[in-house]
């Protein structure tokens, strides 16, 4: 095959290899373009999460990290880490079965109550799911079938898209409210139940959806709305609670979905919602019944969920961090606008240089990145970078002054 101009995707499917000869033909490719010297993915950490972190590469082994979610630096606090030690030392590593039959333990139910809570729920509004993806995934399969709807922004992500394959589906431009709008009023009668589905904060841009107009819509049109804050929690909002706090709407909203892998520095996610709805994700989402949730790991998120208020100087710090390194960038001729999320892409559009920069940072001790097509459109490629609370103003100025030569 020739691999010119080939990218991931065209490897997904080849309608006339099999599955060995399409993993065959694939590590060829990885080969091709040397996709494991250049050392920008599936790189082997040995320590650290957050802004500093050491690694097993051909560059050195310490790197300055742009390259997590742990926004908060909740995967290092003492206090995050000793509640999951302790968790496991009382209860054991694993939760042994799914929820619904006999893998659902008191510190399951105390985590459904802090998350709701969290967002001023009552305690029976949330459910937790084993990952992110799947409080996604899981629930929207749960909730819509053949006869719905669900309306999608354009940058969702790939967990939202998977939930609807038992549904239609019909995207949207990226936070264009007259196509929505459109779309909604051509379905007015068509579907039994439309639901729109979009992020607080985009993962790749990092930008925001206009929740407020596009709660406006929903409620003229009938229809649900989703919105999954998994990069807006702990990052926006005066008290961290996102960008629907930011938009004063947390109990307008019908579904509010995000995750514990980012801000809370642990692994799981959550759906609030009517506690009847979140009784019938109970019961009928699949995830629910058929595979199990974390285990009391999981008391060190209930940590980091009291954390975001016993200790605002964390979401304080990211939120002076975003503007100082905004402000820095926009110094050296990078202007990405007013920002409110911890993500910044630094938009290159050609691969290679793409690959390039990211390459020459790694050298100096920068670990970012690099994101191509098919993540974003062609000739979108950037270096993506996601500051967070405990990155210092030393690492962020030597940063940009490293930047500043490369661009
Ligand atoms: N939603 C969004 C917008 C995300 O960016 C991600 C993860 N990158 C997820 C959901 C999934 O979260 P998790 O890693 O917990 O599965």
């Amino acid at each position: 095959m020739n691999f010119t101009n080939k990218t991931f995707k065209d490897f997904e499917n080849i309608p006339e290899m099999d599955i060995n000869e399409r993993s065959e033909i694939f590590t060829e490719y990885l080969s091709y373009v040397k996709y494991d010297d250049q050392q920008t993915y599936r790189v082997i950490a040995t320590s650290g999460c957050n802004s500093k972190i050491k690694l097993k590469s051909q560059f050195g082994d310490e790197f300055i990290s742009y390259v997590s979610n742990d926004y908060l630096g909740f995967t290092q606090h003492p206090q995050v880490k000793k509640a999951a030690i302790e968790g496991i030392l009382k209860y054991g590593t694993g939760a042994g079965a799914s929820p619904l039959i006999g893998g659902f333990f008191d510190y399951h139910n105390l985590l459904e109550e802090k998350i709701a809570s969290f967002f001023g729920y009552s305690s029976d509004s949330s459910v937790i799911f084993t990952t992110g993806y799947t409080a996604n995934s899981a629930s929207l399969q749960a909730l819509l079938q053949k006869e719905d709807v669900a309306i999608l922004d354009s940058g969702v992500h790939t967990s939202v898209h998977e939930g609807c394959i038992l549904t239609n589906k019909k995207t949207f431009p990226h936070n264009n409210i007259e196509a929505l709008e459109r779309i909604l009023q051509q379905y007015q009668n068509k579907f039994r139940t439309k639901m729109v589905v979009v992020d607080g904060i985009y993962s790749q841009d990092g930008d925001t959806a206009p929740l407020k107009e596009i709660l406006t819509l929903c409620r003229k049109y009938g229809a649900y709305l989703m919105v999954d804050d998994a990069h807006g929690i702990g990052v926006t909002g005066n008290t961290g609670r996102g960008v629907l706090e930011r938009d004063n709407i947390i109990k307008e909203v019908d579904f509010i979905t995000g995750t514990f892998s980012k801000s809370f520095g642990n692994i799981g996610g959550f759906v609030i919602c009517s506690p009847k709805n979140a009784k019938f994700l109970k019961f009928q989402s699949k995830q629910q019944i058929f595979s199990a949730t974390a285990g009391a790991s999981t008391l060190g998120i209930v940590k980091a969920i009291e954390l975001i208020d016993q200790e605002p100087q964390w979401l304080k710090n990211l939120q002076e961090n975003i503007r100082y390194f905004n402000n820095g960038l926009k110094k050296i001729g990078i202007e990405l606008g007013e920002r409110e999320s911890a993500i910044f892409p630094i938009k290159i559009g050609d691969d290679i240089k793409t690959l390039y920069i990211s390459k020459e940072l790694m050298k100096k001790g920068i670990y970012t990145n690099p994101i191509l097509y098919p993540a974003v459109s062609r000739g979108d490629s950037r270096i993506r970078m996601s500051l967070s609370a405990v990155h210092t103003k030393q690492e962020m100025d030597y940063t940009l002054s490293t930047l500043s030569e490369l661009i």
